[in-house]
């Protein structure tokens, strides 16, 4: 049977990367459900590809504009998100969604009992515990990762349990300024920041990378999918990106998974696992690269890290304030209306300003993204 797939943003890199692995695998994979936040021209030309699948853009007003240009029906908002996530006839959310309004499609995915495939890392830094829990009670459901690093994490564990597990290690590529001494860091601009050495991804998760804060993410995200405590969490900087991630075991035994840096192997993997399906593509050559290279993190000249790592030990609200403020802030860094510098400041002020939430529910979970929002807002106009 063909696993029927609702792709949530589609228009950004993951949907494109998962769009091309469904052209590869015609015979395995259809698509029914087509969303995006408001990029109209480029939905559309996604919705003639696909003239079966059912639309939602999240922008109303690019919902409208999409629907006349198109002829065809297309939902709005949150609601529309929602109703693709649980449509009847998918079996498969390969949810792409950039920031927090990936959270309930996510949620309701879980609901209607649908392999989940998540890029989406925020909705695990945001609400991991209602996530896990709700994954419990639906036991139809799964949820496979996405996320590079997880993803060979996820095939490196090989599905032996928890407790056989001494460590994750993240690989992390150190970003575009891991050689840059401290005292240049205030004077980063936002197209040195874009530059990545070795992935192509959206702008934010660029700035996410280049100030490691994507790997903060990442460790709270793994802490999540793997049920492993931050202690048995690492980090370690692998420039080239050929080790996606590394799980040692409780006898020593180090696992990993290496590959090209192609998105479209993890999000197969997620689509299929523990199957495998056929890839084209480069392969990766180690004789030609010769030299793997490793170092420790930096703390001091990334502190976006180790604040991610305090906020997932003090749980909570914590993580889904760290999120929110630091999409704020990336968006201010983004419209040249902060320094580099400020970033982990206004995340960091942010988390320290919030009040203690010990066992929030959804709704005290939205309430804090909110209010860190507007906060760090605050934060921005006073930088
Ligand atoms: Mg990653």
């Amino acid at each position: 049977m063909r696993q029927k797939l609702v792709v949530l943003g589609a228009t950004g890199s993951i949907g494109q990367s998962t769009l091309s692995v469904v052209r590869e695998h015609p015979d395995r994979f259809s698509v029914v459900a087509l969303a995006a936040k408001g990029r109209v021209a480029d939905f559309c030309a996604l919705a003639a590809e696909f003239p079966q699948a059912r639309l939602c853009l999240f922008e109303p007003d690019a919902a409208k504009e999409a629907a006349s240009r198109l002829g065809r029906p297309v939902l709005a908002g949150m609601d529309g998100l929602l109703e693709l996530a649980r449509m009847p006839e998918a079996t498969t959310v390969v949810n792409g969604l950039v920031g927090s309004i990936g959270c309930l499609p996510t949620m309701e995915a879980i609901r209607a009992g649908l392999r989940v495939c998540l890029a989406n890392k925020e909705t695990l830094v945001m609400a991991g515990q209602l996530i896990n829990e709700l994954l419990d009670a639906n036991p139809k459901a799964s949820l496979l990762p996405v996320d590079s690093e997880h993803s060979a994490i996820y095939q490196a564990l090989g599905g032996r349990p928890p407790e056989e597990v001494e460590a994750l290690i993240l690989t992390a590529s150190g970003g575009p300024f891991r050689t840059l001494p401290a005292d240049e860091f205030a004077h980063i601009t936002v197209e040195r920041a874009l530059k990545h050495p070795t992935w192509s991804m959206g702008p934010k998760i660029t700035i996410d990378s280049a100030t490691l804060f994507n790997k903060g993410l990442e460790v709270i995200e793994a802490h999540v999918l793997f049920r492993i405590p931050f202690e048995r969490i690492e980090v370690l900087v692998h420039p080239g990106s050929h080790v996606h991630s590394l799980v040692r075991f409780c006898d020593g035994a180090l696992m990993a998974q290496l590959g090209t840096p192609d998105m479209r192997l993890p999000i197969l993997y997620s689509l299929v696992a523990p199957d495998r399906a056929s890839l084209s593509g480069p392969r990766l050559d180690l004789a030609s690269i010769g030299t793997l290279h490793f170092e420790a993190p930096d703390l001091d000249r990334f502190p976006s890290l180790a604040l991610a790592y305090d906020a997932g030990k003090q749980g909570g609200i914590a993580p889904a304030v760290l999120n929110a403020a630091n999409e704020v802030a990336v968006g201010a860094f983004l419209d040249r209306r902060i320094s580099f510098l400020d970033i982990p400041a206004i995340v960091a002020r942010s988390v320290g300003d919030a009040p203690k939430v010990p066992r929030p529910t959804l709704e005290q979970l939205l309430e804090a993204d909110a209010w860190a929002r507007r906060h760090a807002q605050t934060l921005v106009e006073n930088a």
